[in-house]
C-alpha cells in the first residue's frame, strides 16, 4: 500500500511508508512553498497522509 500526500498545487508525493512520503512532501515544500515549509511541522504532515 502506497502512502500519498496531495499538495494544494496539484503535486502528489508518494512513498512506500509514512516516513518516505513525509520526506518527499517536505522536500517539495522546501523548494516550492517556502512559507508552508516554515509553518507546517512534521506532525501536521502525518495527518495529511492518504493510503492508496
Ligand atoms: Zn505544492
Amino acid at each position: 500500500m502506497a502512502r500519498v500526500i496531495r499538495c494544494e498545487c496539484g503535486y502528489v508525493a508518494r512513498g512506500d511508508d509514512d516516513e518516505a512520503v513525509v520526506d518527499t512532501i517536505r522536500e517539495h515544500m522546501r523548494t516550492d512553498h517556502r512559507e508552508l515549509y516554515d509553518s507546517v511541522d512534521r506532525a501536521d504532515l502525518y495527518s495529511w497522509i492518504q493510503v492508496e
